[in-house]
Formats: C-alpha cells, sequence, structure tokens
C-alpha cells in the first residue's frame, strides 16, 4: 500500500490527517477511488443511508456586496434584480412543507431591505409551519444574528469561502477576513448549527489552501459544510479565470467527511451543473443532504450566481420526483427527520 492509501484508510478510523497528508492526497489522482469509497464508507457509518432534502428559498438577488467571483455583485448592472414579498416567501415556505421536506433554507444577496423587524417577521412564521429553518444570507452583527435565534431560526450557512487571507481579502472588496471569522464564531457562540465551507478552484488557490479550508472546518467544529466549485460567471471580474473541476471539489469534499465524520454535506449545485450526475456522485463520495429549490420559475432564473445552473429548466415537482427517484435508486432513503446535526462521541 503507498503512504497515501495508508493515509485514508487510517483516516477512515481516526478522523485525522496533517495539512502535508491533505495536500497530498488533493495533488494525487491516483488515489482518488479509494478516498471517495473511504468517504462514502464513513458517511454510511455515521449518518446512515438518509438523505435530507432541505428546501431553497432564494428570496431576494439584491446585495450591497461585490465579491468577485458572484454573478449577483453590486456592480453587475446586467443582473435582473427582484425581492419576494413576505406573502411570496411564506407561500414557498408552505409549498416545500407540502413537498414533505422538512427544512426550509432561506437564502438571499446581503439585500438591507430585510432588516432585523422584517427577517424576524418571516423567521417567525416559517416556524409556526413546524420546520427547521436555515438562514443563509450573509454577515451580519452579533445581535442581528442573536435576534433571528430568538425569533426560531436553527441553522446559519456562511462559507469562509478561502481560508487564505490575502485571497479572501483580494476577492471581496469592502470586506474583512476577520469579520467573515467573527461572523462564524457569533453563530457558534449563539447555538446555531452552523454551516461553512469553500469555493474550489479560485484563482491562484493552491491544494496548500484548500488543505487549510479543510483543517479550518474540524477547528471551528462545524455542523454543515457545502462546497463546490468556483464557476466562471460573465459580468464578473472572474469571468475569464479557468474555474474548479467536479473532481477536485468532490476531493475536497471527501477529505472532509473523513475529517468530520457525523456532520451534514449537501451535495450542491454546483457539482450537478459541471456534470450531470455530479449531485450523484457527491452523494456517493460522503455527501448526504440534498437542496431542492423551490423558488418560482421567474425569480429562480434571475439569481444567477453562475450561469447555466442546474435545475433552471425543471419545476419544484419534477425536480423533487427526479431527485427522490435518483436518490432511491441509490438504495438511499429519504429522511423523515429534520436532520439536525447528531454528534457522535
Ligand atoms: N449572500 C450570501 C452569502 O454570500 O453567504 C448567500 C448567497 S451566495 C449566492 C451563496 C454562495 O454562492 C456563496 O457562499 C458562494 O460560495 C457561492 N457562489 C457565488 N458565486 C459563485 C460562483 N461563481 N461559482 C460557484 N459558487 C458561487
Ligand atoms: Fe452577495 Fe453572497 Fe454573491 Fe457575495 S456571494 S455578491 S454576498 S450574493
Amino acid at each position: 500500500m503507498t503512504d497515501l492509501i495508508s493515509s485514508i484508510k487510517q483516516a477512515e478510523i481516526t478522523h485525522s490527517l496533517t495539512e502535508s497528508e491533505i495536500t497530498s492526497i488533493l495533488k494525487d489522482d491516483t488515489v482518488n477511488e479509494i478516498l471517495f469509497d473511504s468517504a462514502d464508507k464513513v458517511r454510511k457509518k455515521y449518518v446512515g443511508n438518509e438523505v435530507h432534502l432541505r428546501g431553497l428559498i432564494e428570496f431576494s438577488n439584491i446585495c450591497r456586496c461585490n465579491c468577485c467571483y458572484c454573478g449577483l455583485r453590486k456592480d453587475n448592472s446586467t443582473a435582473q434584480r427582484y425581492r419576494m414579498t413576505f406573502d411570496e416567501i411564506i407561500l414557498l415556505a408552505k409549498k416545500a412543507k407540502d413537498f414533505g421536506y422538512k427544512t426550509v433554507v432561506l437564502q438571499s444577496g446581503e439585500d438591507a431591505f430585510f432588516d432585523t423587524d422584517k427577517m424576524c417577521k418571516v423567521i417567525t412564521s416559517i416556524k409556526t409551519l413546524g420546520l427547521a429553518l436555515t438562514l443563509s444570507i450573509g454577515e451580519k452583527s452579533y445581535e442581528d444574528y442573536k435576534a433571528y435565534k430568538d425569533a426560531g431560526a436553527d441553522r446559519y450557512l456562511l462559507r469562509i469561502e478561502t481560508t487564505d487571507k490575502n485571497l479572501y481579502q483580494k476577492l471581496h472588496p469592502s470586506m474583512s477576513f476577520e469579520n467573515r471569522i467573527r461572523c462564524l464564531n457569533d453563530l457558534k457562540t449563539l447555538g446555531f448549527e452552523v454551516g461553512t465551507g469553500c469555493l474550489v478552484g479560485l484563482p491562484a488557490q493552491s491544494d496548500k489552501s484548500l488543505a487549510r479550508d479543510i483543517l479550518f472546518f474540524k477547528k471551528l467544529d462545524a455542523d454543515m459544510i457545502g462546497l463546490g466549485p468556483f464557476i466562471p460567471c460573465p459580468k464578473t471580474p472572474l469571468q475569464n479565470e479557468k474555474g474548479g473541476t467536479l473532481i477536485k471539489a468532490l476531493k475536497v469534499m471527501a477529505l472532509t467527511r473523513l475529517l468530520l465524520p457525523d456532520i451534514n454535506i449537501p451535495a450542491t449545485t454546483a457539482m450537478e451543473t459541471l456534470q450531470e450526475n455530479g449531485r450523484l456522485l457527491a452523494l456517493q463520495s460522503g455527501a448526504n443532504v440534498v437542496m431542492p429549490n423551490v423558488t418560482d420559475e421567474e425569480c429562480k432564473q434571475k439569481y444567477t450566481i453562475y450561469p447555466g445552473k442546474a435545475g433552471l429548466n425543471n419545476t419544484a415537482q419534477e425536480y423533487k420526483n427526479s431527485i427522490v427517484k435518483k436518490i432511491e435508486s441509490l438504495g438511499r432513503t429519504i429522511s423523515q427527520d429534520y436532520g439536525f446535526h447528531k454528534k457522535r462521541v
């Protein structure tokens, strides 16, 4: 057995790898099948065969930020902007519940229109439906996060995007790496289930940097990790960059599963966008969550963080039918519970 294979096999039991081991595994594509197989075994042992479906509502694409990779960035004047009303959001949450989804994920650009009171009103109403609620609405103050928690929000997704501070600063004009970390720490302190993650294949991002991202997830003791390939988006400063590959994103995800064996990991849309059935490959390489989009057709078309997003031409009902079939074809089942992070000691 090569050293790398024995490191992977060892990590299946110890859930620990060094930065240099992770970097070497990321560099060497001859160990991919073994890595994916090990992550799949660890997923099965710790979180079982159930797949959690979380209904995604993209309720506003208006954003005050200028993240260089994202089509929703403020300076992209070609983006067609929309903002849902309170009633529209609640209607979609009810639709998600009717589909049998136990969690709703509310995602948006950083839209100041949704101030603390408006957000809390939405949160309270969704919680009366008996759903678990995840927020993915960006950087806020401790007080805002506390208000969301007090209103009943259960989880919060905020990707670190990259732990390379220099790269982070280059890609996020007028934002600070320190504030990103502060947000994640505040969310932890307040008792949210915290999700973070990174973009894979950013310009000048090395395998060593990705290894550090994975070790950061472990140090943060994250409850969920969502990651995917960076896909270049027209009308953004990174439009001519190469972008990430599905394989590298799957490798980062599989290594994350080895190191954080009991967390929730979604098979992301960006993976499916790069390759048909990318999401199924992810489910066989460590993932145990899928986030079907319940956003209505018109808004979904305008939530263009990158081009060619998978699922744009399917209705929510069609999407649900097809994903359930695919999941069952893998011998996996759809979870009937809320899918909170069940920590195993
Ligand atoms: N505004 C919130 C935030 O940034 O956390 C939530 C919405 S944002 C669109 C959700 C995620 O989309 C980001 O964390 C980022 O990783 C991802 N994203 C943005 N542009 C992308 C691109 N070009 N390729 C792949 N993922 C992208
Ligand atoms: Fe706005 Fe989020 Fe896109 Fe950044 S990644 S521009 S915060 S929507």
